[in-house]
Protein backbone atom coordinates (compact mmCIF):
# COMPACT_ATOMS: atom_id res chain seq x y z
CA UNK A 1 0.00 0.00 0.00
CA UNK A 2 1.29 3.42 -1.08
CA UNK A 3 0.77 6.10 1.84
CA UNK A 4 1.78 9.32 2.50
CA UNK A 5 1.11 10.14 5.53
CA UNK A 6 3.55 13.34 6.42
CA UNK A 7 2.72 14.81 9.61
CA UNK A 8 5.43 16.97 9.83
CA UNK A 9 3.48 19.65 9.90
CA UNK A 10 1.22 20.21 12.98
CA UNK A 11 -0.97 24.14 11.49
CA UNK A 12 -3.38 23.34 8.66
CA UNK A 13 -3.94 25.96 5.82
CA UNK A 14 -6.74 26.98 4.50
CA UNK A 15 -6.68 28.16 0.80
CA UNK A 16 -9.25 30.36 -0.91
CA UNK A 17 -10.11 29.58 -4.48
CA UNK A 18 -10.56 32.07 -7.16
CA UNK A 19 -9.10 32.84 -10.95
CA UNK A 20 -5.46 32.09 -10.00
CA UNK A 21 -6.45 28.41 -8.43
CA UNK A 22 -9.60 27.57 -10.41
CA UNK A 23 -7.50 24.83 -12.87
CA UNK A 24 -7.36 21.43 -11.80
CA UNK A 25 -3.46 21.53 -12.78
CA UNK A 26 -2.92 23.96 -9.97
CA UNK A 27 -5.44 22.94 -7.79
CA UNK A 28 -3.34 19.26 -7.48
CA UNK A 29 0.10 20.95 -6.81
CA UNK A 30 -1.44 23.46 -4.22
CA UNK A 31 -2.81 20.53 -2.53
CA UNK A 32 0.21 18.91 -2.89
CA UNK A 33 2.12 21.94 -1.35
CA UNK A 34 0.08 21.03 1.92
CA UNK A 35 -3.41 22.91 1.27
CA UNK A 36 -5.69 21.19 4.12
CA UNK A 37 -8.67 22.94 4.03
CA UNK A 38 -10.08 24.81 0.09
CA UNK A 39 -12.48 28.00 0.84
CA UNK A 40 -15.39 28.84 -2.03
CA UNK A 41 -15.41 32.14 -1.24
CA UNK A 42 -19.59 33.30 -1.95
CA UNK A 43 -19.05 36.63 -2.32
CA UNK A 44 -17.69 35.92 -5.64
CA UNK A 45 -19.53 33.67 -8.38
CA UNK A 46 -22.63 31.91 -9.07
CA UNK A 47 -24.35 29.05 -7.07
CA UNK A 48 -23.27 26.58 -10.35
CA UNK A 49 -19.55 28.18 -9.84
CA UNK A 50 -19.22 27.06 -6.74
CA UNK A 51 -20.99 23.57 -7.23
CA UNK A 52 -18.74 22.92 -10.48
CA UNK A 53 -15.17 23.75 -8.41
CA UNK A 54 -16.49 21.63 -5.07
CA UNK A 55 -16.52 18.60 -7.60
CA UNK A 56 -13.08 19.42 -9.37
CA UNK A 57 -11.78 19.92 -5.06
CA UNK A 58 -13.47 16.61 -4.70
CA UNK A 59 -11.36 14.96 -7.81
CA UNK A 60 -8.18 16.63 -7.70
CA UNK A 61 -7.88 15.49 -3.82
CA UNK A 62 -8.61 11.76 -4.52
CA UNK A 63 -5.75 12.49 -7.09
CA UNK A 64 -3.57 14.37 -5.03
CA UNK A 65 -4.16 11.24 -2.50
CA UNK A 66 -5.27 13.86 0.28
CA UNK A 67 -8.80 14.23 0.99
CA UNK A 68 -9.36 18.20 2.06
CA UNK A 69 -12.42 20.00 3.53
CA UNK A 70 -14.28 22.17 1.46
CA UNK A 71 -15.22 25.48 3.58
CA UNK A 72 -17.98 27.18 2.19
CA UNK A 73 -17.53 31.24 3.22
CA UNK A 74 -20.97 33.04 3.08
CA UNK A 75 -20.74 36.83 1.93
CA UNK A 76 -23.04 37.69 4.83
CA UNK A 77 -24.37 41.48 5.46
CA UNK A 78 -21.74 43.38 3.54
CA UNK A 79 -22.56 46.84 4.03
CA UNK A 80 -21.69 48.71 0.50
CA UNK A 81 -22.36 51.96 -1.14
CA UNK A 82 -24.22 51.56 -4.66
CA UNK A 83 -22.60 52.46 -7.72
CA UNK A 84 -21.08 55.10 -9.92
CA UNK A 85 -21.95 57.30 -13.15
CA UNK A 86 -18.34 56.84 -13.77
CA UNK A 87 -17.59 54.03 -11.98
CA UNK A 88 -15.58 55.68 -9.57
CA UNK A 89 -15.09 59.31 -7.80
CA UNK A 90 -12.42 61.05 -5.74
CA UNK A 91 -13.20 62.47 -2.36
CA UNK A 92 -11.38 65.73 -1.14
CA UNK A 93 -10.47 65.50 2.48
CA UNK A 94 -12.70 68.24 3.74
CA UNK A 95 -15.72 68.01 1.41
CA UNK A 96 -19.20 66.94 2.33
CA UNK A 97 -20.36 63.32 0.81
CA UNK A 98 -23.57 62.21 1.14
CA UNK A 99 -24.56 58.27 1.85
CA UNK A 100 -28.41 58.56 0.38
CA UNK A 101 -30.48 55.01 0.68
CA UNK A 102 -33.17 56.56 -1.61
CA UNK A 103 -31.25 57.55 -4.29
CA UNK A 104 -31.97 55.65 -7.16
CA UNK A 105 -29.48 57.36 -9.97
CA UNK A 106 -25.68 56.37 -9.97
CA UNK A 107 -23.27 58.21 -7.67
CA UNK A 108 -20.98 61.20 -8.29
CA UNK A 109 -18.74 63.29 -6.42
CA UNK A 110 -21.41 64.52 -3.71
CA UNK A 111 -23.31 61.53 -3.08
CA UNK A 112 -24.17 57.90 -3.62
CA UNK A 113 -26.71 55.21 -3.03
CA UNK A 114 -26.80 52.57 -0.90
CA UNK A 115 -27.86 48.93 -0.99
CA UNK A 116 -28.54 48.91 2.83
CA UNK A 117 -30.79 50.66 3.44
CA UNK A 118 -30.90 51.00 7.30
CA UNK A 119 -27.81 52.76 7.49
CA UNK A 120 -29.34 56.34 7.74
CA UNK A 121 -31.19 54.70 11.12
CA UNK A 122 -28.12 52.90 12.55
CA UNK A 123 -25.85 56.14 12.36
CA UNK A 124 -25.59 59.68 14.54
CA UNK A 125 -23.57 62.69 14.13
CA UNK A 126 -19.95 62.42 15.10
CA UNK A 127 -19.71 58.51 14.13
CA UNK A 128 -17.16 57.16 11.93
CA UNK A 129 -17.03 56.15 8.75
CA UNK A 130 -14.35 53.25 7.26
CA UNK A 131 -14.70 53.00 3.34
CA UNK A 132 -12.84 50.59 1.00
CA UNK A 133 -10.86 48.91 3.90
CA UNK A 134 -10.47 52.00 5.66
CA UNK A 135 -9.36 53.60 3.54
CA UNK A 136 -11.26 56.29 3.22
CA UNK A 137 -12.66 58.08 6.54
CA UNK A 138 -15.91 60.45 6.53
CA UNK A 139 -17.57 61.71 9.66
CA UNK A 140 -21.16 61.89 10.06
CA UNK A 141 -22.27 65.64 10.42
CA UNK A 142 -26.19 64.88 10.25
CA UNK A 143 -29.08 62.46 9.33
CA UNK A 144 -31.80 63.77 7.44
CA UNK A 145 -34.62 61.78 6.32
CA UNK A 146 -32.90 58.73 4.51
CA UNK A 147 -29.75 60.84 4.05
CA UNK A 148 -26.45 60.03 5.77
CA UNK A 149 -24.63 63.70 5.35
CA UNK A 150 -20.89 63.30 6.17
CA UNK A 151 -17.53 65.08 5.92
CA UNK A 152 -14.70 63.71 3.96
CA UNK A 153 -11.43 63.26 7.23
CA UNK A 154 -9.36 61.34 4.67
CA UNK A 155 -9.99 61.15 1.14
CA UNK A 156 -9.49 59.23 -1.66
CA UNK A 157 -10.51 57.23 -4.82
CA UNK A 158 -14.10 55.49 -4.36
CA UNK A 159 -15.39 52.95 -6.60
CA UNK A 160 -18.55 50.94 -6.93
CA UNK A 161 -19.62 48.45 -3.88
CA UNK A 162 -17.20 49.42 -1.65
CA UNK A 163 -17.61 48.44 1.80
CA UNK A 164 -18.76 50.61 4.58
CA UNK A 165 -17.89 49.68 8.49
CA UNK A 166 -18.67 51.75 11.18
CA UNK A 167 -16.08 51.88 13.48
CA UNK A 168 -17.14 50.92 16.83
CA UNK A 169 -19.30 48.40 15.62
CA UNK A 170 -23.26 48.86 15.87
CA UNK A 171 -24.78 48.47 11.75
CA UNK A 172 -28.23 46.65 12.90
CA UNK A 173 -27.75 44.30 9.22
CA UNK A 174 -28.44 40.85 10.55
CA UNK A 175 -26.19 38.43 9.21
CA UNK A 176 -27.85 35.92 7.15
CA UNK A 177 -29.10 37.89 3.82
CA UNK A 178 -31.87 36.07 1.44
CA UNK A 179 -28.39 35.11 -0.83
CA UNK A 180 -26.85 33.88 1.92
CA UNK A 181 -29.47 31.40 3.02
CA UNK A 182 -29.60 30.29 -0.89
CA UNK A 183 -26.22 30.07 -0.78
CA UNK A 184 -26.73 27.58 2.22
CA UNK A 185 -27.97 25.07 0.11
CA UNK A 186 -26.06 25.21 -2.98
CA UNK A 187 -23.22 24.39 -0.08
CA UNK A 188 -25.32 21.65 1.61
CA UNK A 189 -25.91 20.03 -1.79
CA UNK A 190 -22.21 19.34 -2.19
CA UNK A 191 -21.53 18.52 1.43
CA UNK A 192 -19.06 21.52 2.73
CA UNK A 193 -17.50 20.14 5.83
CA UNK A 194 -17.38 23.74 7.36
CA UNK A 195 -19.69 26.79 6.54
CA UNK A 196 -18.39 30.10 7.62
CA UNK A 197 -21.35 32.38 8.79
CA UNK A 198 -20.06 36.34 8.04
CA UNK A 199 -20.51 38.95 10.34
CA UNK A 200 -22.82 37.52 13.60
CA UNK A 201 -23.03 39.50 15.92
CA UNK A 202 -24.38 36.93 18.61
CA UNK A 203 -25.18 33.37 19.05
CA UNK A 204 -28.56 33.73 17.73
CA UNK A 205 -27.42 34.47 14.18
CA UNK A 206 -25.27 31.30 14.55
CA UNK A 207 -28.22 29.23 15.42
CA UNK A 208 -30.48 30.61 13.23
CA UNK A 209 -27.52 29.56 10.68
CA UNK A 210 -27.55 26.36 11.82
CA UNK A 211 -31.41 25.54 11.64
CA UNK A 212 -30.93 26.55 8.07
CA UNK A 213 -27.86 24.36 7.36
CA UNK A 214 -29.59 21.30 9.18
CA UNK A 215 -32.59 21.87 6.93
CA UNK A 216 -31.00 22.53 4.02
CA UNK A 217 -28.66 19.63 4.90
CA UNK A 218 -31.44 16.62 5.40
CA UNK A 219 -31.79 15.73 1.25
CA UNK A 220 -27.94 15.15 1.61
CA UNK A 221 -28.01 13.40 5.11
CA UNK A 222 -25.33 15.74 5.63
CA UNK A 223 -24.48 18.16 9.03
CA UNK A 224 -21.74 21.14 8.37
CA UNK A 225 -19.53 22.41 10.96
CA UNK A 226 -20.00 25.92 11.40
CA UNK A 227 -17.40 28.99 11.55
CA UNK A 228 -17.95 31.89 13.33
CA UNK A 229 -15.93 34.83 11.71
CA UNK A 230 -15.60 37.08 14.03
CA UNK A 231 -15.61 40.64 12.25
CA UNK A 232 -17.61 42.71 14.03
CA UNK A 233 -17.27 44.85 17.38
CA UNK A 234 -20.09 43.36 19.01
CA UNK A 235 -18.93 39.93 19.19
CA UNK A 236 -15.95 40.76 20.91
CA UNK A 237 -17.63 40.66 24.29
CA UNK A 238 -19.76 37.78 23.40
CA UNK A 239 -17.25 35.54 22.43
CA UNK A 240 -18.20 32.55 24.22
CA UNK A 241 -21.74 32.23 23.87
CA UNK A 242 -20.49 33.14 19.72
CA UNK A 243 -18.12 29.78 20.51
CA UNK A 244 -20.39 27.71 22.31
CA UNK A 245 -22.98 28.06 19.31
CA UNK A 246 -20.46 27.19 16.47
CA UNK A 247 -17.59 24.38 15.80
CA UNK A 248 -14.73 27.11 15.48
CA UNK A 249 -14.15 30.54 14.63
CA UNK A 250 -11.84 32.71 12.01
CA UNK A 251 -9.78 35.58 13.57
CA UNK A 252 -11.26 37.01 10.69
CA UNK A 253 -8.92 40.12 10.83
CA UNK A 254 -9.86 42.25 7.88
CA UNK A 255 -13.15 43.23 8.77
CA UNK A 256 -11.85 43.06 12.37
CA UNK A 257 -9.69 45.55 12.46
CA UNK A 258 -11.66 48.39 10.56
CA UNK A 259 -14.45 48.00 13.23
CA UNK A 260 -11.72 47.92 16.46
CA UNK A 261 -8.96 49.75 14.98
CA UNK A 262 -5.75 47.90 13.87
CA UNK A 263 -3.95 48.11 17.23
CA UNK A 264 -6.21 46.09 18.87
CA UNK A 265 -6.30 42.91 16.10
CA UNK A 266 -3.36 41.04 17.63
CA UNK A 267 -4.12 40.83 21.00
CA UNK A 268 -7.59 39.72 20.21
CA UNK A 269 -5.98 37.16 17.96
CA UNK A 270 -4.25 35.50 20.94
CA UNK A 271 -7.73 35.78 23.20
CA UNK A 272 -9.56 34.32 20.48
CA UNK A 273 -7.22 31.48 19.78
CA UNK A 274 -6.82 30.43 23.59
CA UNK A 275 -10.28 30.99 24.38
CA UNK A 276 -11.31 28.36 21.12
CA UNK A 277 -9.02 26.10 22.18
CA UNK A 278 -10.04 25.77 26.09
CA UNK A 279 -13.57 25.01 24.87
CA UNK A 280 -12.53 22.33 22.46
CA UNK A 281 -13.60 24.77 19.83
CA UNK A 282 -11.10 24.99 16.11
CA UNK A 283 -10.07 28.19 15.26
CA UNK A 284 -8.82 29.46 11.73
CA UNK A 285 -6.40 32.99 11.75
CA UNK A 286 -7.61 35.16 8.33
CA UNK A 287 -6.50 37.81 6.08
CA UNK A 288 -2.96 39.00 4.58
CA UNK A 289 -0.87 36.57 6.21
CA UNK A 290 1.15 36.40 2.78
CA UNK A 291 -0.41 39.28 1.46
CA UNK A 292 2.51 40.96 -0.53
CA UNK A 293 2.72 37.38 -2.41
CA UNK A 294 -0.12 38.38 -4.39
CA UNK A 295 2.81 40.18 -6.57
CA UNK A 296 6.16 38.60 -4.82
CA UNK A 297 7.95 35.40 -4.95
CA UNK A 298 8.93 35.56 -1.31
CA UNK A 299 6.80 37.39 1.75
CA UNK A 300 8.24 39.96 3.71
CA UNK A 301 9.88 39.59 6.81
CA UNK A 302 6.77 41.11 8.56
CA UNK A 303 4.81 38.08 6.93
CA UNK A 304 6.96 35.60 7.88
CA UNK A 305 6.69 37.11 11.84
CA UNK A 306 2.93 37.02 11.69
CA UNK A 307 2.08 32.95 10.39
CA UNK A 308 4.85 31.93 13.06
CA UNK A 309 3.35 33.99 14.93
CA UNK A 310 -0.38 32.75 14.52
CA UNK A 311 1.51 29.27 15.25
CA UNK A 312 2.85 30.04 18.07
CA UNK A 313 -0.58 31.26 19.43
CA UNK A 314 -1.53 27.26 19.02
CA UNK A 315 -4.31 28.97 15.89
CA UNK A 316 -5.49 25.46 13.86
CA UNK A 317 -4.85 26.84 10.76
CA UNK A 318 -3.59 29.68 8.96
CA UNK A 319 -5.66 31.18 5.99
CA UNK A 320 -4.96 32.42 2.55
CA UNK A 321 -7.11 35.00 0.33
CA UNK A 322 -6.37 37.03 -2.40
CA UNK A 323 -2.79 35.18 -2.46
CA UNK A 324 -4.09 32.19 -3.42
CA UNK A 325 -7.48 33.15 -5.20
CA UNK A 326 -6.25 36.09 -7.40
CA UNK A 327 -2.29 36.20 -6.99
CA UNK A 328 1.04 35.22 -8.67
CA UNK A 329 2.14 32.75 -6.82
CA UNK A 330 -0.51 30.73 -5.15
CA UNK A 331 1.55 27.22 -5.49
CA UNK A 332 4.79 28.83 -3.52
CA UNK A 333 2.81 30.72 -0.91
CA UNK A 334 1.59 27.76 0.03
CA UNK A 335 5.24 25.84 0.39
CA UNK A 336 6.75 28.88 2.28
CA UNK A 337 3.42 29.17 4.46
CA UNK A 338 4.32 25.45 5.23
CA UNK A 339 7.63 26.27 5.92
CA UNK A 340 7.36 28.98 8.15
CA UNK A 341 4.59 26.58 10.20
CA UNK A 342 7.05 23.71 10.55
CA UNK A 343 9.95 26.05 11.99
CA UNK A 344 7.46 27.75 14.24
CA UNK A 345 6.29 24.35 15.78
CA UNK A 346 9.99 23.67 16.44
CA UNK A 347 10.26 26.01 19.01
CA UNK A 348 7.03 25.14 20.43
CA UNK A 349 6.32 24.31 24.51
CA UNK A 350 4.88 21.64 25.76
CA UNK A 351 2.87 22.55 28.76
CA UNK A 352 0.45 19.66 29.16
CA UNK A 353 1.71 19.07 32.98
CA UNK A 354 1.13 23.19 33.36
CA UNK A 355 -2.45 22.81 31.76
CA UNK A 356 -3.74 19.34 33.00
CA UNK A 357 -2.97 20.47 37.00
CA UNK A 358 -6.52 21.11 38.57
CA UNK A 359 -8.36 20.28 35.00
CA UNK A 360 -11.55 18.51 35.46
CA UNK A 361 -12.94 16.35 32.50
CA UNK A 362 -16.69 16.14 32.06
CA UNK A 363 -17.08 12.94 29.96
CA UNK A 364 -15.01 9.03 29.93
CA UNK A 365 -14.47 9.51 26.30
CA UNK A 366 -12.60 13.06 26.89
CA UNK A 367 -10.72 12.06 29.81
CA UNK A 368 -9.74 8.49 27.91
CA UNK A 369 -8.51 11.54 25.17
CA UNK A 370 -6.25 13.11 27.90
CA UNK A 371 -5.24 9.76 28.84
CA UNK A 372 -4.05 9.21 25.64
CA UNK A 373 -1.88 12.71 25.58
CA UNK A 374 -0.23 12.52 28.97
CA UNK A 375 1.15 8.51 28.67
CA UNK A 376 2.16 9.27 24.64
CA UNK A 377 4.39 12.58 25.67
CA UNK A 378 5.57 10.58 29.08
CA UNK A 379 6.26 7.65 27.46
CA UNK A 380 7.74 9.12 24.62
CA UNK A 381 5.36 7.36 21.75
CA UNK A 382 5.51 7.54 18.69
CA UNK A 383 2.28 8.33 17.58
CA UNK A 384 -1.11 8.93 18.97
CA UNK A 385 -4.57 6.92 16.99
CA UNK A 386 -7.51 7.52 18.00
CA UNK A 387 -10.43 5.52 16.67
CA UNK A 388 -13.03 7.82 16.09
CA UNK A 389 -16.56 8.20 14.13
CA UNK A 390 -17.34 11.55 14.46
CA UNK A 391 -13.65 13.23 14.90
CA UNK A 392 -14.29 14.35 18.26
CA UNK A 393 -11.80 12.39 20.26
CA UNK A 394 -8.96 13.70 17.94
CA UNK A 395 -10.41 17.04 18.69
CA UNK A 396 -10.19 17.07 22.24
CA UNK A 397 -6.62 15.76 21.99
CA UNK A 398 -5.44 18.43 19.57
CA UNK A 399 -6.67 21.11 21.33
CA UNK A 400 -3.34 20.82 24.45
CA UNK A 401 0.06 21.36 22.66
CA UNK A 402 2.23 17.84 22.01
CA UNK A 403 4.82 17.15 19.91
CA UNK A 404 3.40 13.71 19.13
CA UNK A 405 1.17 13.46 16.18
CA UNK A 406 -2.24 12.43 16.23
CA UNK A 407 -3.98 10.08 13.76
CA UNK A 408 -8.00 10.14 13.77
CA UNK A 409 -8.79 6.90 12.11
CA UNK A 410 -12.56 6.73 11.12
CA UNK A 411 -14.74 4.84 8.75
CA UNK A 412 -16.87 8.12 8.19
CA UNK A 413 -15.35 10.13 5.12
CA UNK A 414 -17.11 13.56 5.85
CA UNK A 415 -15.55 12.93 9.47
CA UNK A 416 -12.16 12.48 8.01
CA UNK A 417 -12.34 15.61 6.10
CA UNK A 418 -13.55 17.88 8.92
CA UNK A 419 -10.39 16.66 10.76
CA UNK A 420 -7.94 18.22 8.08
CA UNK A 421 -8.38 21.29 9.89
CA UNK A 422 -7.70 20.54 13.36
CA UNK A 423 -4.10 21.15 14.56
CA UNK A 424 -1.69 18.23 14.58
CA UNK A 425 -4.28 15.47 13.55
CA UNK A 426 -3.55 13.43 10.57
CA UNK A 427 -7.05 11.97 9.40
CA UNK A 428 -7.38 8.86 8.21
CA UNK A 429 -10.04 6.33 6.40
CA UNK A 430 -9.99 3.31 7.49
CA UNK A 431 -13.44 0.56 6.83
CA UNK A 432 -15.85 0.11 9.95
CA UNK A 433 -14.95 -2.91 11.80
CA UNK A 434 -17.14 -4.22 14.68
CA UNK A 435 -14.65 -6.39 16.75
CA UNK A 436 -12.38 -4.36 19.28
CA UNK A 437 -8.83 -6.41 18.34
CA UNK A 438 -9.14 -6.56 14.46
CA UNK A 439 -9.95 -3.13 14.71
CA UNK A 440 -6.52 -1.94 16.86
CA UNK A 441 -4.14 -4.53 14.41
CA UNK A 442 -6.00 -3.14 11.47
CA UNK A 443 -4.78 0.00 12.71
CA UNK A 444 -1.75 -0.47 13.58
CA UNK A 445 -1.19 -2.17 10.40
CA UNK A 446 -2.33 1.17 8.54
CA UNK A 447 0.19 3.09 10.15
CA UNK A 448 3.05 0.67 9.56
CA UNK A 449 2.93 0.60 6.13
CA UNK A 450 2.69 4.21 6.15
CA UNK A 451 5.41 4.34 7.48
CA UNK A 452 4.54 6.00 10.85
CA UNK A 453 5.37 3.44 12.73
CA UNK A 454 8.24 0.75 12.65
CA UNK A 455 8.65 -2.37 14.73
CA UNK A 456 9.78 -1.28 18.27
CA UNK A 457 8.34 2.17 18.32
CA UNK A 458 5.63 2.68 20.99
CA UNK A 459 1.83 4.34 20.92
CA UNK A 460 -1.40 4.77 22.61
CA UNK A 461 -4.73 4.40 20.89
CA UNK A 462 -7.84 4.81 21.97
CA UNK A 463 -11.13 3.18 21.41
CA UNK A 464 -14.86 2.66 22.45
CA UNK A 465 -16.51 -0.45 23.12
CA UNK A 466 -19.41 -1.02 22.01
CA UNK A 467 -17.87 -0.22 18.47
CA UNK A 468 -19.15 2.14 15.87
CA UNK A 469 -21.06 4.20 18.45
CA UNK A 470 -19.72 7.85 18.23
CA UNK A 471 -19.03 9.32 21.70
CA UNK A 472 -18.02 5.70 23.24
CA UNK A 473 -14.28 5.96 23.59
CA UNK A 474 -14.05 4.26 26.73
CA UNK A 475 -10.49 2.49 26.68
CA UNK A 476 -7.00 3.61 26.01
CA UNK A 477 -4.15 0.91 25.22
CA UNK A 478 -0.49 1.10 24.83
CA UNK A 479 1.28 -0.93 21.99
CA UNK A 480 4.86 -1.73 20.98
CA UNK A 481 4.78 -2.54 17.29
CA UNK A 482 6.35 -6.50 17.46
P1 LIG B 1 -13.60 38.16 4.14
O1 LIG B 1 -13.43 37.77 5.68
O2 LIG B 1 -12.31 37.85 3.45
O3 LIG B 1 -14.74 37.35 3.68
O4 LIG B 1 -13.91 39.64 4.22
C1 LIG B 1 -12.19 37.75 6.32
C2 LIG B 1 -11.87 39.06 7.01
O5 LIG B 1 -12.69 39.97 7.08
O6 LIG B 1 -10.73 39.12 7.54
MN1 LIG C 1 -14.68 39.87 6.29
Amino acid sequence: MSLSLNASRATKIVATLGPASSTPEILERMIRAGVDVVRLNFSHGSGQDHIERAAMVREVAQRAGKEVAIMADLQGPKVRVGKFAQGKVTLEAGAGFILDAKRSELGDAQAVGLDYKSLPRDVKPGDTLLLNDGLIVLMVERVLGDAVHTVVKVGGELSNNKGINKLGGGLTAPALTAKDMEDIKTAMSFRCEYLAISFPKNATDMEMARQLANVAGEPHQHKTALIAKIERSEAIPVLDEILRASDGIMVARGDLAIEVGNAAVPALQKRMIKMAREMDKVVITATQMMESMIVNPVPTRAEVSDVANAVLDGTDAVMLSAETAAGRYPVETIEQMAAIAIAAELSEDVTLDADFTNKRFGRIDQSIAMGALFTAHHLGCKAIVALTESGSTALWMSRNKIHVPIYGLTSQLTSQRKMALYRNVCPLLMPQCDERDEALARAEALLVAGGVLKPGDTYAITVGEPMGHPGGTNMLKVCRVG
